[in-house]
C-alpha cells in the first residue's frame, strides 16, 4: 500500500553553549542520520533506552522541531521548506501523541475546548456550526462520555487525559499518529486499555503509527516492523518477527534478554545478557561503533570503524554491526 511517511537521513544536533559569551563547546547529537519508511495502516515500533533520541525524532517527524539536516516527507510532500499556513496544512496529516497526558493539556481549557482547538488552526476541516457535534463524536470514539466535555483536565484520570490527547490528535483526520511513550506515565491497568484503543482506532481509520517506547512488550504487541535506536542512530530494523525472534545486534539481544518475558512457558529460556550502566552521553559518543564500551562481542576494529546499517541475513532486516551475518 501507499507510503505515508518517508524519512531520509534525519539529523538533529544541538550546540552546547557555555559561559557569558555562550561559546559553543560541543555538540549533542540527539538524532544522527535516521531513515525510515511507513505505509498506510502499518505500525513501526521504535525502541531504545531513554536519551537515545526517540523523542527528538518524534518531534521532528511532526514538525515540532526543525531538523539540522535531512528530510521528512508526508504523503509525498516534503516538509523541509514549508512555513506558516502551508506547514500547518501539511502537518495535520501527522499528529503527535505525547508521553505526559498531565503536561500536554492546558489546565484552563475544558475537554471540549481542547478537542475543538485544532479546528482553529485548520478551520476548513469542520464548519463552525458542525464543530460541537464533531467534538462529541470524537469523545465517543475515544471512549469518553460526550456529556463530560465541560470538565477540566484536573477532574480527569491519567487514562482519561490520554484519551483527550488522542481525540485532539484525531480531530484533524490524520494519516499518521506518532505516539511518544503514550502509556509509560499511566498505571499498568490503564496501559492495556489505551493500547487496545489505539489498536482499534488503527483499524477503524486505517492509521499508520510510529509507536515509540522503551517497553519492548508493548511494541511487540502492536508493531509490524521495529527499529532499535542507540545514541541517535538505528542499529537494527526489520519485521517484528525478525527483530524479536532473531535479533542480530548485540544491543537488541541485550535489551530483549533484560525485558520480562510475557509468556510464562518461555520464562528462563533466554539467557540474560546484562547491559552495564547507562548509555554513554550523546555529547561525546564513543568512537567507532558507539555501543562498543558495553558490547560483550566487541572486537578490535569496533572502536575504530563505525558499522553502517546494512542488510542482514534476512530480507528487509538491516543491522549495524561488524559481526552480523550478511546475505548469502
Ligand atoms: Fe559490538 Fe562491534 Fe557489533 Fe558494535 S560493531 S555491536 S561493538 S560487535
Ligand atoms: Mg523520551
Amino acid at each position: 500500500s501507499e507510503t505515508v511517511l518517508e524519512v531520509r537521513d534525519l539529523v538533529k544536533h544541538f550546540p552546547i553553549r557555555r559561559g557569558i559569551l555562550r561559546r559553543t563547546v560541543g555538540v549533542l547529537k540527539a538524532v544522527d542520520g535516521v531513515s525510515l519508511e511507513l505505509r498506510r495502516g502499518e505500525t513501526l515500533g521504535i525502541v531504545g533506552e531513554s536519551g537515545c533520541g526517540k523523542s527528538t525524532l518524534a518531534r521532528m517527524l511532526t514538525a515540532h522541531e526543525r531538523p539540522t539536516s535531512g528530510e521528512v516527507t508526508v504523503l509525498g510532500r516534503s516538509m523541509r521548506d514549508l512555513r506558516g499556513r502551508e506547514l500547518r496544512r501539511s502537518r495535520r496529516h501527522i499528529q503527535l501523541i505525547f508521553q505526559d497526558p498531565y503536561g500536554s493539556l492546558d489546565p484552563r481549557m475544558t475537554v471540549a475546548d481542547a478537542v475543538r482547538e485544532p479546528y482553529d488552526v485548520n478551520p476548513d476541516l469542520a464548519a463552525r456550526g458542525e464543530r460541537v457535534r464533531r467534538v462529541r463524536e470524537l469523545l465517543e470514539v475515544v471512549g469518553l462520555n460526550p456529556d463530560h466535555g465541560d470538565r477540566y483536565p484536573h477532574q480527569l484520570s491519567g487514562g482519561q487525559r490520554q484519551r483527550v490527547g488522542i481525540a485532539r490528535a484525531l480531530a484533524l483526520r490524520p494519516d499518521v499518529l506518532v505516539c511518544d511513550e503514550p502509556v509509560s506515565a499511566l498505571d499498568v491497568s490503564v496501559q492495556a486499555q489505551i493500547v487496545n484503543l489505539l489498536e482499534q482506532l488503527r483499524e477503524e481509520f486505517r492509521l499508520a503509527y510510529v509507536f515509540i517506547a522503551h517497553d519492548l512488550g508493548v511494541v511487540q504487541h502492536l508493531a509490524d516492523r521495529v527499529a532499535v535506536m542507540y545514541l541517535g542512530r538505528v542499529v537494527e530494523t526489520g519485521s517484528e518477527a525478525d527483530v524479536y525472534g532473531a535479533a542480530a545486534h548485540p544491543y537488541t539481544q541485550a535489551l530483549l534478554s533484560a525485558a520480562p518475558q510475557p509468556d510464562p512457558a518461555l520464562r528462563g529460556t533466554r539467557q540474560e545478557i546484562l547491559l552495564d550502566g547507562e548509555p554513554p552521553s550523546p555529547v561525546d559518543p564513543p568512537s567507532g561503533c558507539s555501543f562498543h564500551p558495553r558490547c560483550r562481542k566487541v572486537a578490535d576494529s569496533c572502536s575504530r570503524l563505525p558499522p553502517p546499517l546494512e542488510p542482514g541475513a534476512r530480507p528487509g532486516h538491516l543491522v549495524a554491526c561488524h559481526l552480523a551475518d550478511r546475505p548469502a
